[in-house]
């Protein structure tokens, strides 16, 4: 922090896996300085308590896949086995996919869904927020300046439906492919809580939709699904996501809000 404090426009180097392959326009031709966070023990813990797995900002997305089987971590685990190589992962950091500037990376639509805070430390000292302050009034990526993330907090109880999927191809201004995120659970066959989110260099997350969904009785209808991936096609539209991709997002929304019907029996 002191460090940050003198340099404040000096960029945080955790895996460097995505700094070192993503085309950063603010930085283009312009030598920075780079602040290595690797070697701060504090930052690659991982603590459990009983209703929440707390995670240093550097521990690697190889660490989270090695946790125990048992722990609810879907659908993190899905997002973190999706990304690289397992030599990429050894490297690459949770801290480092959250923090990204450009584009909301693999891992932050599975976070958002499983209602992950986030410690952020600056000059004034450290705070816990929720990962959605993360998102500016135009759904894109905002990360406080001269800020180090510190650690991630996951809540481990456990959803009783979850998905992760790639929307499509990679597009253009993209460097990876948006993501697809959703997590359910259920009472008395009925949907009591629902997340769906599509995150790219966007993020679209309809709670008004998602509230139409919540106490319905399961199984939902053909007609309120055919509803459902409809209004998630156009929110994605109206969010800047291209056509294609906001039509796959209606679709993951429906697949999952058809396969929950599976789930809750
Ligand atoms: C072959 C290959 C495939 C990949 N595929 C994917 C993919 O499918 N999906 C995907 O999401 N990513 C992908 N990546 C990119 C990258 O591996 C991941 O996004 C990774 O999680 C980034 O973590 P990192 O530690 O390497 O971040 P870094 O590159 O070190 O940093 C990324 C950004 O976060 C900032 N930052 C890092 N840590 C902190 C912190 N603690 N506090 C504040 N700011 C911080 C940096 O300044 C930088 O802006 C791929 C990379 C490669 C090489």
């Amino acid at each position: 922090m002191a460090v940050l404090k003198r340099r404040p426009d000096a960029v945080p180097w955790a895996g460097g896996t995505l700094i070192q392959t993503s085309s950063d326009d603010r930085n283009a031709g312009r030598q920075v300085s780079v602040l290595d966070l690797g070697g701060i023990p504090e930052l690659t813990t991982v603590n459990r308590s009983d209703r929440y797995l707390e995670l240093g900002a550097c521990v690697t997305l190889a660490t989270i896949l090695g946790l125990p089987k048992n722990l609810a971590l879907e659908p993190l685990r899905e997002a973190a086995g999706l990304i690289g190589t397992a030599t990429v992962r050894n490297l690459a950091t949770l801290g480092g996919n959250i923090a990204a500037r450009d584009s909301f990376m693999t891992c932050f639509s599975a976070l958002a869904c499983m209602d992950a805070a986030i410690e952020l430390r600056d000059a004034g000292g450290a705070r816990w927020l929720g990962i959605h302050t993360l998102i500016d009034g135009d759904n894109k990526p905002q990360f406080p300046a001269a800020t180090l993330l510190t650690r991630i907090r996951i809540p481990t109880a456990p959803w009783d439906a979850t998905a992760l999927h790639r929307l499509g191809q990679v597009h253009r201004g993209e460097c990876y492919a948006s993501t697809f995120a959703a997590t359910a659970r259920f009472e008395k066959e009925t949907i009591s809580e629902l997340r769906l989110v599509a995150a790219g260099r966007h993020l679209v997350r309809d709670r008004s939709l998602e509230l139409t969904l919540i106490g319905k009785r399961l199984p939902l209808s053909a007609r309120e699904i055919e509803s459902a991936q409809a209004t998630a096609h156009e929110r994605a539209r109206e969010n800047g996501f291209d056509d294609r991709t906001a039509v796959h997002f209606g679709q993951y929304v429906a697949a999952f809000l058809a396969s929950v019907q599976e789930e809750s029996r």
